[in-house]
């Protein structure tokens, strides 16, 4: 099918989109990658009365470090994030979590911007933003503001955006030094959604204590779960085989999944113990091998707000 008449803008700036957004009162949709939107337009699910394509706002692609955090613009590449180096040596969950999006087509479109504000429950980024503790920066006619993943996602396919605002920035703290990490998910093709997956990163003290654990899932629910209760297991027991049995058994009771014709509830319940048990002990391992994520990084550039370090440039 072909999707239904739309006017289309170009816009070259965030202002002069969050413009657009107001001018149509809510029934224009930006575009990002297009690699959720365009098949929406063409099956007709979708039917605005206009698109504001961002991929001329050559400022929103862009990945940066300051001391504490990295800052990803919303138009940046899925691609570029898992070839990033910044990403790789501060962020090497979201490095590992981007080679499970889909196929390389669709990381080479697709955008992180995107991705969130899509909120799709079985996606990745969703999930590493919920485990991280990562924050996203919206613009729109009143302004600015942060929200938490907590606050960003609503529901299935929903979020808090207001239809006159954008995402520009998506914001997480750097791992520290030395944690361990590990995606898991498990889907019945190479590059599909995930039926269920596992974002995990644990900080090891000497003597198989555990100074950190984080854990959330993506497809267990609406929503990503972050699996508080089970991270707090391993924060007090430790990293142990019956810790992690423990906060794995704990995290399939922290869920709530549906069933669809992919999975039943209790699959996927199950699946969630799986995998985070799975996910703990790869995270665990990697924890020996990480290299070190230092402050700022050897002299690689600017700090925040001086430029991008990395990035890509204005599109067509
Ligand atoms: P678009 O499709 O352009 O936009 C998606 C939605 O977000 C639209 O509603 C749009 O208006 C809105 N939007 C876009 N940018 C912004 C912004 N800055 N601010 C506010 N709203 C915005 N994803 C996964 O995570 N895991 C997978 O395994 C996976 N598999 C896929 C397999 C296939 C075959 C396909 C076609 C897609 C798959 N995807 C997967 C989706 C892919 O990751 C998309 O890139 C992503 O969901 C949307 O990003 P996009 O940049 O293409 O956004």
């Amino acid at each position: 099918m072909k999707p239904p008449r739309f006017a289309y803008h170009a816009p070259g700036s965030v202002d002069e989109a969050v413009t657009l957004l107001g001018r149509y009162g809510g029934e224009a949709k930006l575009l990002a990658g297009g690699q959720s939107l365009v098949p929406l337009l063409n099956f007709r699910l979708s039917r605005p009365a206009a698109l504001v394509d961002l991929n001329r706002i050559a400022a929103l692609a862009y990945v940066r470090e300051d001391g504490a955090h990295v800052h990803v613009g919303a138009m940046t590449r899925q691609r570029t994030i898992e070839f990033s180096p910044i990403v790789r040596r501060r962020l090497p969950l979201l490095a590992e979590a981007t080679t499970l999006v889909g196929h390389l087509p669709i990381r080479t479109r697709g955008t992180i911007g995107g991705s969130l504000a899509h909120a799709d429950p079985s996606a990745e980024y969703p999930a590493v933003l919920t485990a991280l503790d990562g924050q996203v920066v919206v613009r729109g006619p009143r302004g600015e503001r942060t929200l938490t993943a907590g606050q960003l996602f609503q529901g299935y396919l929903t979020t808090a955006l207001a239809a006159d605002e954008l995402l520009v920035e998506v914001r997480l703290p750097a791992m520290p030094d030395g944690a361990g990490f590990a995606f898991e998910e498990l889907s019945r093709r190479h590059g599909d959604f995930a039926i269920i997956g596992i974002a995990a990163m644990v900080v090891r003290t000497d003597g198989g204590g555990c100074a950190a654990a984080r854990l959330a899932t993506a497809g267990a629910g609406p929503v990503p779960v972050r699996l508080r209760a089970a991270e707090e297991i391993l924060e007090r027991d430790g990293l142990s085989d019956a810790a992690i049995e423990a906060a794995a058994s704990r995290a399939a009771e922290l869920v709530d999944p549906p069933s669809d014709l992919h999975a039943s509830a209790a699959y996927r319940r199950n699946l969630t113990r799986v995998l985070t048990g799975r996910a703990l002990r790869r995270a665990i391992s990697t924890s020996n091998t990480l290299s070190p994520a230092s402050g700022r990084g050897q002299g690689e550039g600017p700090l925040e707000g001086e430029g991008p370090l990395e990035g890509e440039g204005p599109l067509g």
